[in-house]
């Protein structure tokens, strides 16, 4: 079968209007039929301008759309209050008016920084995901978060602010450093944890940023599926969307002990491993050997050998911390998660030198 001839699947998010991610591949002919709009800018990043951003802003303007094209540099530094000005400044110079849209083609940084320019320019502009990373794909792109890091932290600026449609390509893929597609997986397999099992067997010799691209649609819909799912039941938080939270109480003591030098990825990988022995030593079913399997595949970087109680101190201090209490996102079993307010530090500390022993 041809790449072109893959079918596109479609998973609906069921958030104030609703909107669709279409997944599919070579899908810039799909964002024409889109995205109408008298004047669009397609925001992108230094390395996905040359390789996916020209051609889809080629294909918009080639359908008689004025196109400016807007390129930040790569990089989690671009998610900036500096950034973000100077590109609210260049939206503003390209004259577009409220019946405007912003098509951001990128990964997650390019998606939730030209995602708050849509919230803010103007009070509010029409806002499309062009996902080009695996995380954006299955995560950053759907659920309507957009936003900026603050020197004192990340995510610590922005809005809901839902696009009209994602349309994730996975042709864009092929470019995709394997790292960064070995990064997505982990959030791609999380969700076959919270609700859809069949994602679990998705890591092997044979899942790659080249795969099939069958393969890698079926995946990325299922994955999108979840979040979706989540999403709608929750759109602000309050709730069940905490449970996409799995393996983060850790994986954000990880990363802020290494001082971010840990890609989210593979904190996340050690975070739900950390879940795993967590919920195993409550005599929950054991998830311990497959999680193993996933961060085997991985091949984070190494553990930190810092100490749990090190450790303790950046857990209690998650923003998932209420009324002191460390909190836990366990699972029962595959597709039974539930948040732990109760897990004590004797629990904590035995299923740290377990995890200490089991990547070392
Ligand atoms: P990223 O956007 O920095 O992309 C990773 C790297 O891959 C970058 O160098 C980028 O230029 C490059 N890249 C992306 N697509 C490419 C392609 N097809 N070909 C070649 N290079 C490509 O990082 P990410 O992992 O995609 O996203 C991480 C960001 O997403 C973080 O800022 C995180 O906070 C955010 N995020 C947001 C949400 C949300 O709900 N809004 C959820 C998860 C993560």
């Amino acid at each position: 079968m041809s790449v072109t001839s893959t079918a596109m699947r479609s998973v609906t998010v069921a958030v104030g209007d609703g909107y669709r991610v279409h997944v599919g591949s070579d899908l810039a002919g799909t964002a024409v039929e889109l995205v109408r709009h008298p004047r669009v800018a397609v925001v992108s990043d230094s390395n996905v301008a040359p390789v996916h951003a020209r051609g889809v802003a080629s294909a918009l303007a080639a359908a008689g759309t004025h196109v400016d094209t807007l390129t930040v540099p790569a990089g989690e530094a671009s998610k900036s209050l500096a950034v973000w000005g100077d590109l609210l400044s260049r939206l503003a110079r390209t004259g577009m008016g409220r019946d405007g849209a912003i098509v951001a083609v990128g990964g997650g940084v390019v998606g939730d920084l030209a995602g708050f320019a849509a919230a803010s320019y103007l009070r509010g502009v029409a806002l499309y995901q062009y996902p080009t990373s695996l995380l954006a794909m299955v995560d950053a792109s759907v659920g309507g978060k957009t936003g900026l890091d603050l020197p004192e932290g990340k995510n610590l600026v922005g809005a809901f602010w839902q696009p009209r449609a994602v349309i994730a390509d996975v042709a864009t893929l092929r470019t995709l450093p394997e790292r960064e597609f070995r990064q997505g997986t982990v959030e791609l397999v999380k969700h076959g944890y919270l609700r859809d099992p069949e994602l679990l067997g998705v890591v092997g010799d044979e899942w790659h940023r080249a795969a099939p691209p069958e393969r890698l649609v079926d995946a990325v819909t299922r994955s999108v599926a979840v979040k979706a799912a989540v999403v709608a039941a929750d759109e602000r938080e309050r709730g069940e969307r905490a449970y996409l939270n799995l393996g983060h109480t850790l994986a954000h003591a990880l990363e802020a002990a290494s001082g971010l030098a840990m890609q989210h990825g593979d904190a996340v990988a050690y975070g739900m491993l950390y879940a795993g022995l967590l919920g195993r030593a409550r005599g929950h079913a054991d998830l311990v050997p497959d999680l193993l399997r996933l961060v085997e595949w991985l091949q984070p970087v190494p553990f930190p050998e810092l100490g749990f109680d090190r450790f303790a101190t950046f857990m209690a201090r998650d923003k998932k911390a209420v009324g002191g209490a460390t909190r836990f996102v366990l699972l029962r079993r595959v597709g039974e998660p539930y948040l732990a307010a109760d897990v004590s530090d004797d629990e904590q500390r035995s299923a740290f030198r377990e995890l200490e022993e089991l990547v070392r």
